[in-house]
């Protein structure tokens, strides 16, 4: 580590806790030290025990470094791509890609229905979703949402650049038969008002499909810091059954976990959110 690294940590450590919680707005929590790294603190809220990232990058620093979750698959495809004698295994990884796009399109179909307005926040390039959807995206990358964009016109839809709080807005009210928030809401510093900005441009039957760490997890509570769960700084909001529920409530919406009987060994929750 050199000397600039080692003080932007220590400057990161020693800012004051910046952010409110994200579920009661309380501005009290108690350092969870075990779990914090590279001075990137986590914190548990004293008011609803929430558990936190509480000096997240700002915003502007997601558009350009820390999207590589949603482009890690697609780098991934491309070092395949580059190494011929590795034809094999780039065959077997597209099968695996579109067999598990199958099964997640098949899903979607069923809680959201046969077709309809789908919107995908934090929707990465924006190959999710296929016919017989009209694909909506949000995505802070500015080169993924152009391809996500490019990829959306040709089925009707379209994706929108930017922080999801910021553009949501711009889609029409009661617009959308299903939304999907897949390994998003845990990146989201403002989960509360992305939610209620969700449930506005929501179909009155519609449906949320969230999946999300499991902070409850027995593997959580074994591992410690060492759980996938953590990632730092991608990750600022590590959520229980209990505090998605609560926030989810707290946006008018009721939630129906999709793995109820495993949940405790699952890494992580998967839910539908509806109106209340
Ligand atoms: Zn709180």
């Amino acid at each position: 580590m050199n000397a600039t690294s080692l003080s932007e940590t220590e400057e990161r450590a020693a800012a004051p806790a910046a952010r409110a919680c994200p579920l009661c707005a309380a501005r009290d929590a108690e350092p969870l030290p075990r779990y914090s790294r590279d001075g990137w603190q986590i914190g548990r809220c004293r008011g609803c025990g929430f558990v936190y990232l509480t000096n997240p990058p700002a915003s502007e620093a997601l558009e350009e470094e820390y999207a590589w979750e949603s482009s890690f698959a697609e780098e991934a495809g491309r070092r395949l791509k580059a190494a011929p004698a590795l034809y094999g295994l780039d065959y077997a990884t597209r099968l695996r890609t579109r067999l598990f796009r199958r099964d997640e399109m098949a899903k979607y179909r069923r809680w959201f229905g046969d077709g309809g307005a789908v919107l995908d926040i934090g929707c990465g390039d924006g190959s999710r979703l296929a016919a017989p959807f009209t694909p909506c995206g949000i995505e802070i990358s500015r080169r993924l949402a152009a391809e996500a964009d490019a990829r959306m016109r040709a089925l009707g839809g379209y994706c929108l650049q930017g922080a999801t709080l910021e553009v949501i807005g711009r889609f029409p009210e009661a617009h959308f038969d299903g939304i999907v928030m897949r390994s998003y809401l845990e990146h989201e510093p403002q989960a509360l008002p992305v939610l209620e900005g969700a449930h506005r441009v929501l179909k009155p039957g519609g449906a949320i499909y969230v999946k999300v760490p499991n902070f409850g997890s027995v593997n959580r509570r074994l591992i410690g810091r060492n759980w996938c769960g953590f990632r730092h700084p991608d990750h600022v909001n590590y959520f229980t059954l209990d505090s998605l529920r609560e926030i989810a409530r707290r946006a008018g919406l009721r939630l129906s976990l999709v793995n109820p009987l495993n949940l405790p060994f699952d890494d992580n929750i998967h839910a539908l959110l509806r109106p209340i």
